[in-house]
């Protein structure tokens, strides 16, 4: 099957705004997550939502998916920052190059010169408690190290790599080129030594003269409190190793917050609906309200209206930067009796007969007078 496209997916435009695409993945999120939506196909329109949404929510990866849709071969784990050189006639900057003889800082760099690792992104999905409250948990991430055995020059022990016939140890090789414009020559990056510079005569073992291992490597992660969905955390000299002695990239924890099945969280506060009967609502009462910090009082003052919004101060998310906590709004609404007896109607009869057709209300000059009047057409 082929992938559908992210922004069909989410039902969004491709100019659509970050607020847009972030509403669209929380209202579908919401009705695929395999918690609440039972279907059997529910698991996996989640994951597509969530793949698009990661995709479509990073500035990045949306312009590196409008460029080259699912074939972009810098996308998934480790495409972060890894970048520009993905060898071949690729993108509009090697187009670029070999018209106008371009390309000078960045293709004739020094092999030897130390570089600095490739930046890691990690996508990690938390619940919504988990994003409010913080949490320390351990991530495993496979990431290129430096290779133990050979202290990553790529040579088996006792040997040492030797300089590339093909370049001269340069790393780059010149091809003369016919074009409209002319004979160029572009330089390229040397395949024999991959622009090293070097030539291994034997390999180290270990990594088969790459200089560099795979491994899976544990992360502590201190999830802060208050994060939001999208943020990310940097982690300095948690991305991949250096070249020649550079420093290590990068790692970025991106954070994807699962929705709540009852609460709304916008910034630091956080939004939920309660339902009262109309009874409570009449004659008013006290309601018990779930918060993330424990159920709290709600007082419901007599003849309160549907959609009445109330605020419990402090009962929303800290700030992830430290500044304070936000709000609980809870907007309530009245909920009209469905399934009522003989005796409940009977009752209802005789209250409708005490007050006559007139709603009880203070808004009766003001509102219910102007529908009077629609019905006379004046
Ligand atoms: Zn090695
Ligand atoms: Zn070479």
């Amino acid at each position: 099957m082929s992938k559908r496209d992210y922004y069909e997916v989410l039902g969004v435009s491709k100019s659509a705004s970050k607020d847009e695409i972030k509403k669209a993945y929380r209202k579908l999120s919401k009705k695929y997550h395999p918690d609440i939506n039972k279907e059997p196909d529910a698991a996996e329109k989640f994951k597509e939502i969530t793949e698009a949404y990661e995709v479509l929510s990073d500035d990045q990866k949306r312009a590196q998916y409008d460029q080259f849709g699912h074939t972009d071969p810098n996308q998934g784990f480790g495409g972060f920052g890894g970048g520009a050189d993905f060898g071949g006639f690729g993108g509009f900057e090697d187009i670029f190059n070999t018209f106008f003889g371009g390309g000078t800082s960045s293709r004739r760099r020094d092999p030897n010169a130390p570089r600095q690792g490739a930046d890691l992104q990690y996508t990690m999905t938390i619940s919504f408690e988990e994003a409010a409250f913080g949490k320390e948990t351990d991530i495993e991430i496979p990431r290129e190290e430096t290779c133990e055995t050979c202290h990553g020059s790529g040579a088996k022990p006792g040997t040492k790599p030797e300089t590339c016939k093909h370049c001269h140890g340069t790393g780059q090789i010149s091809v003369e080129q016919n074009t409209p414009f002319g004979r160029i020559v572009n330089r390229r990056t040397c395949h024999y030594c991959n622009g090293t510079g070097k030539e291994i005569k034997q390999k180290c073992p270990t990594c088969s003269g790459s200089g560099k291992v795979k491994k899976r490597k544990k992360i502590h992660v201190k999830i802060p409190a208050g994060i939001d969905d999208g943020q990310q955390l940097r982690m300095a000299g948690q991305g991949e190793a250096g070249m020649n002695g550079g420093p290590a990239g990068d790692l970025y924890v991106v954070f994807h917050v699962r929705p709540h099945e009852f609460f709304e969280r916008d910034g630091d506060d956080i939004y939920c609906e309660m339902p009262i009967t109309f009874v409570q609502a009449s004659l008013g009462d006290e309601i018990e309200v779930p918060t993330l910090h424990g159920k709290v009082k709600l007082k419901i003052p007599a003849g309160t209206q549907t959609g009445t919004k109330f605020r419990l101060r402090g009962k929303g998310v800290p700030n992830v930067r430290g500044y304070g906590v936000g709000d609980q709004h809870i907007k309530v609404r009245i909920i009209t009796p469905t399934k009522l007896t003989d005796k409940q109607k009977q009752l209802l009869r005789e209250f409708a007969e005490i007050s006559g057709s007139a709603p009880l209300g203070e808004h009766e000059d003001s509102f219910f007078s102007k529908v009077k009047r629609a019905f006379k057409g004046e």
